[in-house]
């Protein structure tokens, strides 16, 4: 398996421009031309089933998507500070998707900026400066955000307002995982308030993706969010990864656990791929902050990003693509934990909707980045896209578009099989 001479030379010009900044997936990268609902093409011609983007939420290519930014790009694109039908109807639907109490959005243009600012606003709030995060969490690229971002490493020095607690874990500590969160965050807050800190939010992906997918029962971080209001923080549910449908059981990631957070952020997944972020709050926070605290962001909100995620909503609404996740969700994580019950790999299958973690073991038990790494590449030889993430790199993630169909999953499947049997014959 090498690269043809074309992809040597494109991935030496890369190397000369954009440098390592920017890391590639795969041991052979993929060079990618064109796609369509959750195929991917190369430059070959070679059809690649997309098993990992959330992006593509509505499918890639999304020809809704691409008439509705075509048409506004048409008509006009500016910043929000003229009056316009576009943003406004689009804050109706959206909001009209989260629990009640949570009435205003304020749109940004990435994931990281909507973080950014609602550490800011939780700050200003609680008059506190403690934030806590999950031991792997990752929350964005700003300065702020890679302080409290563990999972960029060592040599990112964290925030000496931050604490880590380790997620609940559900492979390893069974239903003890949400009351173990819980004390965790209780001795976080504890550490805090010792500090002078006080604790001003809890800042977190309610799937855990980055730690390594645990989405635990249902109401299982309630204890947590508890704790912390109690203490005078307030809680951000970052949707980055869970939000909008992926689910399968409600349209956002904390709605499994319980409805009371106090801002709620996304980003990746809302617009098929224009830049769009969003911070989703109570009037009272908002537009208290905005008393005393001017905000402008100029690509924020801006009608062609607008009318992109207008038109994934319209997809998500109109397809039934929650139910979809939940029902495609399902079958797909049912037969992966069939392809995997014979090996010695695969110590646990674990998901909610189309979001789906595979814990692979090495032959003592032990967690293994080595042989999720094989798989993960593996799977790319046979043409099926995914990643591996978790504290050790050792989970397989599955995370494909929303339009992910049964006969994709069958598609999966079949080649994981093929993986894993190639696996045990190498030994
Ligand atoms: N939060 C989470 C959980 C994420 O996964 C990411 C991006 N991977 C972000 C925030 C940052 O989003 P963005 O890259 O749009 O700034």
């Amino acid at each position: 398996h090498t690269l043809s001479e074309a992809d040597r030379t494109l991935l030496a010009r890369r190397r000369a421009t954009l440098g390592d900044i920017y890391p590639l997936f795969y041991d052979r990268p993929v060079h990618v031309v064109r796609g369509s609902g959750a195929r991917l093409v190369d430059a070959d011609g070679v059809e690649y089933l997309d098993a990992y983007n959330n992006v593509p939420a509505v499918g890639h290519a999304n020809p809704r998507v691409a008439d509705a930014v075509h048409a506004q790009l048409m008509r006009m694109n500016t910043h929000t500070r003229y009056l316009q039908d576009g943003v406004v109807e689009f804050a109706e639907r959206f909001l009209a998707t989260y629990p009640a109490h949570l009435d205003h959005v304020i749109f940004t243009n990435s994931g990281s900026e909507a973080n950014d600012l609602a550490l800011t606003i939780a700050k200003w709030r609680t008059g506190n400066e403690g934030v806590i995060v999950t031991r792997m969490a990752y929350h964005g690229t700003t300065s702020l955000l890679a302080g409290v971002s563990p999972e960029n490493g060592p040599g990112m020095p964290l925030a000496p307002f931050v604490r880590i607690v380790d997620p609940p874990d559900t492979f390893r500590h069974g239903d003890a995982a949400g009351a173990a969160f819980a004390a965790a965050v209780r001795a976080a807050i504890d550490d805090l308030r010792a500090g002078g800190l006080g604790v001003a939010a809890l800042l977190i992906d309610t799937i855990m993706s980055t730690d390594g997918i645990f989405p635990g029962p249902r109401g299982m971080l309630a204890e947590a969010f508890g704790t912390v209001h109690a203490a005078g923080g307030l809680v951000i549910a970052d949707e980055v990864q869970p939000g909008m449908a992926r689910i399968g059981e409600a349209m956002w990631g904390f709605q499994r656990h319980t409805d009371q957070v106090d801002m709620v952020t996304s980003g990746k997944p809302l617009a098929g791929g224009l830049p769009i972020g969003s911070l989703v709050l109570p009037a009272e926070l908002s537009d208290g902050y905005a008393a005393g605290h001017r905000y402008f962001n100029t690509f924020g909100g801006n009608p062609a990003s607008i009318a992109a995620a207008g038109a994934v909503l319209d997809e998500v609404q109109e397809r039934g693509l929650l139910r979809a996740a939940l029902d495609v969700g399902a079958a797909l994580r049912r037969s992966i934990a069939e392809a995997s019950a014979a090996s010695p790999y695969v110590a646990d299958v674990r998901g909610v909707g189309l979001f789906i973690g595979v814990e692979m073991v090495d032959r003592e038990g032990e967690p293994s980045r080595e042989i999720a790494r094989r798989v993960v590449n593996g799977l790319r030889d046979r043409h099926v896209l995914i990643s591996a993430v978790g504290r050790w790199g050792q989970v397989l993630k599955v995370r494909p578009p929303l339009v992910f169909t049964h006969e994709d999953a069958t598609a999966f499947t079949t080649a994981y099989r093929a993986v894993l049997d190639t696996l045990a014959q190498e030994g």
